[in-house]
């Protein structure tokens, strides 16, 4: 007899097995005991009648309280009624560890008591089906730049300086120094495309913004590749490709979790399609103003969540929104060729409301150019000269953006809030559990 994954039920047909579960729930009536399981990779039932086993085993099938740990062992049987499919009808029960009161209940609890037990809330159906699909994103992320050539180069999480301005910043000590905790890898990228050519990092960055949506994290993961030789439209492309890459990916390998959710499929298969919109922002501004939805819509502003919404379900994409004002963006991005006010960059904006996804950039490769701008941004451009090195020492137009990753999440699953996109969220007013 094996010992078996829930997930794996279907490869066992009328076959005698054992597994390790939790119970989730149960029913049981004088003569049969349902029990719900669940193993980190599926949930099923299981089926326990008082005639086919020992009194023992009936009392125990009685006696297991929620979230008991036990082995099961008994013989695998389909099951059209459930989503599912298949159902164990149960011999056996080993019971590893008993439950004491769980807290979370099958009943309606508030977001504030479900962020208390975060770490219980985690064995949940849908929180199982999120991070199951969280994995799945990464993973294919992985495998999509790796088959592009790009390498994984890590950037510290701990720097010295500060490249998007000094208000959202964690501050901490570095023995005599200061140090602030990562907002982005972005620049290490830089260093790591001029060594590699296509690099990308993935880790944990830190904002200490003071505001509260639904998008934000105050930490939340980032995937930034760069590429070296390459400019916007051909960053755009590869932009495109992954997303793609990620939606097909999660279609193709969490089927039954996306049916957790109810995640419309159709819906996910439409952003599959290549290539997205592209739309300047010059021309988003005249879009809002002439719906006639947004009367204060100036030049020169970036958008806000509902900007953001209205221009992507404008297209019913994801779109591109290419070349914003230089005033409203970082100090490093190249300058329009021909229009001294704008960048060369893009922001992608997912639709049904959840805004950018993707903030990019083509980068200024002039040396002067660049330190210029460090000064006028107020940074101190001594803790620049590194990045500086890296025009001095054979520059070449380069490109690179960044995804957050709980914010695609949030996206593909269909989530409405993204504290559900990362494990154990930090927000304006939790650090706990
Ligand atoms: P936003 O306009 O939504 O505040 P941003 O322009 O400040 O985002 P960037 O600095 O361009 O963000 O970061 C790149 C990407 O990182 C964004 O497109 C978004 O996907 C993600 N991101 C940014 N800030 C957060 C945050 N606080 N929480 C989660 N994801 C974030
Ligand atoms: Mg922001
Ligand atoms: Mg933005
Ligand atoms: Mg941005």
């Amino acid at each position: 007899m094996e010992t078996i994954s829930i997930i794996n039920a279907k490869d066992y047909v009328d076959q005698k097995v054992r597994i390790g579960v939790w119970l989730t729930n149960k029913r049981s009536s004088g003569k049969i005991a349902f029990l719900q399981l669940r193993d980190g990779t599926a949930y099923f039932q299981g089926v326990v009648v008082k005639n086919n086993v020992s009194e023992d085993v009936f009392k125990l099938a009685k006696e297991v309280r929620q979230e008991a740990s036990m082995y099961v062992t008994g013989t695998i049987h389909e099951d059209t009624r459930s989503h599912f499919g298949y159902e164990i009808e149960i011999e056996d029960i080993e019971l590893v560890g008993q439950s004491e009161d769980y807290p979370i209940t099958p009943k309606e609890h508030g977001t504030d008591f479900l962020m208390d037990h975060r770490h219980l809330w985690l064995r949940s159906k849908r929180q199982f089906a999120i991070m199951k699909i969280r994995n799945e994103m990464i993973r294919a992320t992985y495998e999509f730049f790796n088959k592009e050539g790009f390498i994984k180069l890590d950037s510290p999480i701990l720097t010295g300086s500060a490249p998007e301005g000094t208000t959202e910043l964690f501050h901490t000590e570095y023995f005599e120094k200061d140090a602030y905790l990562s907002q982005s890898g972005q620049l290490y990228a830089e260093a790591g495309a001029m060594a590699y050519g296509k690099v990308f990092t993935f880790g944990p960055t830190f904002r200490a913004e003071k505001s509260k949506t639904r998008r934000h994290l105050i930490e939340f993961w980032m995937i930034e590749p760069e590429m070296a030789f390459m400019h916007q439209e051909e960053s755009l492309e590869i932009q495109e490709r992954y997303i793609a890459y990620l939606v097909e990916k999660v279609l193709e390998n969490c089927d039954y979790e996306l049916d957790i959710l109810g995640r419309d499929k159709e819906v996910l298969k439409r952003y599959t399609q290549l290539p997205y919109p592209r739309i300047s922002y010059d021309d988003a501004i005249k879009l809002l103003q002439e719906s006639g939805k947004f009367p204060d819509v100036k030049w020169g502003e970036d958008f806000g969540s509902p900007e953001e919404t209205y221009l992507a379900e404008h297209f019913n994409k994801p779109v591109f929104v290419l070349n914003y004002p230089k005033a409203i963006k970082p100090f490093y991005m190249k300058p329009h060729p021909t229009r001294e006010d704008l960048v060369v960059c893009a922001d992608l904006l997912a639709p049904e409301g959840y805004g950018e996804i993707i903030g990019g950039s083509e980068r200024a490769t002039d040396t002067e150019y660049l330190a210029k701008q460090i000064e006028d941004a107020g940074l101190n451009k001594a803790d620049y000269e590194w990045y500086l090195d890296l025009r001095r020492y054979g520059s070449v137009p380069h490109s690179g953006f960044g995804l957050g990753l709980e914010r695609a999440v949030t996206w593909i699953t269909g989530e409405d809030h993204i504290r559900e996109a990362i494990p154990f969220p930090r927000l304006l007013n939790r650090i706990y559990p």
